[in-house]
């Protein structure tokens, strides 16, 4: 058996004092709803956990990718989590949508999947949050299905956001042309699952499966942790 040298166990003790004094002074709350969480829960609360508003809108389909694979309804407190997450300085909740989302598009079939990335967010909007929360997203799934991850795209025009564009026409308009291609010798003929906090109409996924399929990717799957009900919205092609 290995043993540890004497430091490497109090420091390791020091390590759970510290965890128990934060979680005293910090209480860890639910991602969702803030409630305090019980120590045998993990991020989400039980009542969250069974109650979250599933995905159940139409599959999303465009020219340039294969599908799209989303968690849950951005409606009640998974937006509001999602708000926190990106404007909240909330980094942390990508651990959690990670694990989520993972277990979904595991269920959709891994072996669709050679390589990770993402939409990025532009370096002046990366510079100003101070991280890119499509990015962790990404990150959190990578290590969930233990597959490779590479920025292979490029916001370079700051365009005004999504969310300020009604329909599904001003939408497409107001993303195309704004990302480029930054590797690709990485995307060439592989299966590329393209990860995103939302989707919307999937204007946005689409201009970038478009990027990728031009740098010579196979196929691009979609996955992201919420969803707008297509009740609302119309269906881009
Ligand atoms: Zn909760």
């Amino acid at each position: 058996m290995v043993k540890f040298p004497y430091f490497f166990d109090k420091a390791v003790i020091c390590l759970r004092l510290i965890d128990r004094f934060l979680d005293l002074v910090y209480p860890p709350k639910c991602i969702f709803c803030r409630r305090l969480l019980e120590r045998s829960e993990n991020g989400i609360c039980r009542a969250c956990s069974l109650s979250l508003p599933p995905d159940e809108s139409p599959e999303r389909k465009s020219k340039f990718f294969d599908s799209c694979t989303s968690c849950y309804e951005y409606s009640g407190v998974v937006r509001e989590s999602l708000l926190r997450f990106k404007f909240k300085q909330a980094s942390h909740y990508a651990d959690i949508y990670g694990k989520f989302l993972a277990v979904r598009l595991f269920e959709h079939g891994i072996e669709n999947y050679d390589l990770v990335t993402w939409v990025p967010v532009s370096r002046r909007r990366r510079r100003k949050r101070g991280y890119d929360q499509a990015e962790l997203l990404a990150r959190s799934v990578a290590r969930e299905l233990s597959l490779p991850i590479a920025a292979t795209l490029e916001k370079f025009v700051d365009n005004p956001p999504q969310s300020h564009k009604a329909t599904p026409a001003e939408r497409q308009a107001n993303v195309r042309g704004v990302y480029r291609i930054v590797d690709a010798d990485a995307v060439k003929n592989k299966q590329i699952l393209l990860i995103d906090d939302i989707v919307t109409t999937g204007a946005t996924l689409s201009e970038c499966g478009c990027v990728l399929a031009l740098a010579g990717a196979a196929s691009v799957h979609c996955g992201t942790f919420a969803a707008t009900s297509l009740k609302l919205t119309k269906q881009v092609k």
